[in-house]
């Protein structure tokens, strides 16, 4: 379709999200980066956080662990470890990861610190991103 972007995000779960957009906009390990149609092709590693998608007046978030995605002029593809749009976002369920997270850096003993603040990260991002929802 002319000047739209087809935005495809995949995960090993199934495909989540294959839509027409005026615009995406993500967080690459080397910063933020907003592709229109017709950008230049490239791929980057993705943050652990949003994709911002615009269809003409209506903004969508998604949540994104980390993957990468890739750019051409008229695709983006994203593949990531996980991913969901904010209103499937199951709230009650990070936070019951966020205090799973806290009681074990709480710990006294030796734990996996590294996993145990990503799985903090991702369900403070989840929330954060629920709390958006669709913006109109
Ligand atoms: P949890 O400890 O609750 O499983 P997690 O961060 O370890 O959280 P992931 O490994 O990122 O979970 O994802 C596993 C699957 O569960 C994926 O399909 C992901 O989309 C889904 N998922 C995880 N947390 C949520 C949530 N809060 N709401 C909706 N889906 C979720």
């Amino acid at each position: 379709m002319e000047n739209k972007l087809r935005l495809d995000i995949v995960t090993p779960h199934g495909l989540v999200l294959s839509e027409d957009v005026d615009e995406v906009a993500a967080t690459g390990t080397e910063g933020e980066f907003g592709v229109l149609p017709g950008h230049v092709p490239f791929i980057t590693t993705l943050k652990v956080g949003m994709i911002i998608l615009k269809k003409g007046s209506k903004t969508e978030y998604v949540f994104v662990s980390s993957g990468y995605a890739e750019v051409s002029p008229d695709k983006v593809v994203v593949l990531a470890d996980s991913a969901e749009r904010s209103e499937d976002i199951d709230v009650e369920r990070a936070k019951a990861a966020i205090k799973r997270a806290e009681e074990r850096l709480r710990q006294e003993e030796k734990i996996d610190f590294a996993r145990a603040t990503a799985a903090l990260e991702r369900a403070t991002i989840r929330i954060q991103i629920a709390e958006r929802r669709v913006a109109r």
